[in-house]
């Protein structure tokens, strides 16, 4: 089943489109089979999750952080992650700047734009990318690379569609702005639901779990 899944998925995907399995519950097995079925990267919500699967499988694989970061997990999350795709916060750039310097690392990051300014979602609201951006600048072992966005939940995934768009809006007004002074290319949108509205939209990186590895149990 996930080898199937994962084989129409990739022979579905324009190239340029980088394909997060999204592993949270999901055994190592099932994250192994994944593996030998074409996926290269894996999204884990949890720094400790992660790092129980991290010790098996390794840097076979690109590991994306997808979940808020506690700041208590910082120091753990820049030992073995490639991108940290939920950057929220100045407080949050400066820990992971600090514990990246430790280890001589620079972190990509993405920024994680709360689009519908929900009060219960973590996220930088629309207008405050750019002074965001700013403030970030002054960290030299982060470099921001674009932006990550959820979206709310609606019980129809077309309605994503605007919310997307205008994600898509400020990831493109924020490549103007800068040019090729940032190295500013990832737009990542859109799970299993909605990842093809995600794409239409202009997304580049989508996260997927059921649509891999089918329901989750709990
Ligand atoms: C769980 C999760 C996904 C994948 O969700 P599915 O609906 O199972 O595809 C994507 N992104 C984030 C941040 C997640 O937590």
């Amino acid at each position: 089943m996930i080898k199937e899944n994962v084989q129409k998925l990739l022979a579905s995907l324009p190239e340029n489109i980088d394909l997060v399995a999204a592993t949270k519950q999901r055994n190592i097995p099932e994250i192994l089979e994944a593996i030998q079925s074409g996926i290269k990267i894996i999204g884990e919500n949890y720094v400790k999750e992660a790092e129980e699967k991290y010790a098996f499988i390794g840097q076979r694989v690109l590991w994306h952080l997808i979940g808020h970061v506690q700041r208590n997990k910082a120091k753990r999350a820049v030992k073995i992650f490639d991108m940290i795709e939920t950057l929220d916060s100045i407080e949050l750039a400066s820990i992971l700047d600090k514990e990246s310097e430790l280890i001589k690392k620079v972190m990509p990051a993405l920024i994680q734009v709360n689009i519908a300014q929900e009060s219960k979602k973590s996220g930088i609201s629309p207008e405050s990318v750019e002074p965001f951006i700013e403030q970030v600048l002054k960290f030299k072992h982060i470099k921001i690379m674009g932006l990550m966005t959820m979206g709310p939940q609606l019980d129809d995934a077309q309605k994503l569609r605007p919310f997307f768009k205008q994600a898509k809006a400020i990831f493109d007004r924020i490549k103007d702005l800068y040019g090729n002074s940032l190295e500013w290319k990832y737009l990542s949108m859109g799970m299993s639901d909605s990842y093809k509205i995600g794409l239409e939209e202009g997304a580049n990186i989508i996260r997927l779990g059921t649509a891999i590895f089918g329901p989750r149990t709990h």
